[in-house]
């Protein structure tokens, strides 16, 4: 198992989960129970890791394309979801509160 990336936003560890998953790559979250709120500390921050080392390229890959793809668009506002309303980076592809399309 190997840590490929950890932030303090739960909601945006979660989201890169979903999209290594979809991608069939077996992912793992790590302290998702504690709240960084609790534990400031980087060390105790959500954990995205991989469960299979021979992903490792490939996940660091897709990440670093998307993240590229989130920089160049961070200007951009919230999108309301269409089923929950909740506001949505726009970067997402799926709702982080009911994972339907946006
Ligand atoms: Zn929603």
């Amino acid at each position: 198992m190997i840590e490929i990336f950890s932030d303090i936003s739960p909601v945006k560890v979660g989201h890169y989960q979903t999209i290594l998953e979809e991608q069939g790559i077996a992912t793992f979250l790590r302290n998702n129970n504690l709240s960084a709120v609790e534990v400031p500390i980087p060390k105790f921050y959500p954990a995205l890791c991989i469960m299979n080392d021979e992903d490792h390229q490939k996940a660091l890959t897709i990440l670093q394309d998307i993240i590229k793809k989130e920089q160049t668009k961070i200007s951009s506002p919230d999108i309301n979801c269409p089923n929950c309303n909740e506001p949505n980076p726009a970067t997402f592809e799926t709702c982080w509160s009911c994972s339907s399309e946006l």
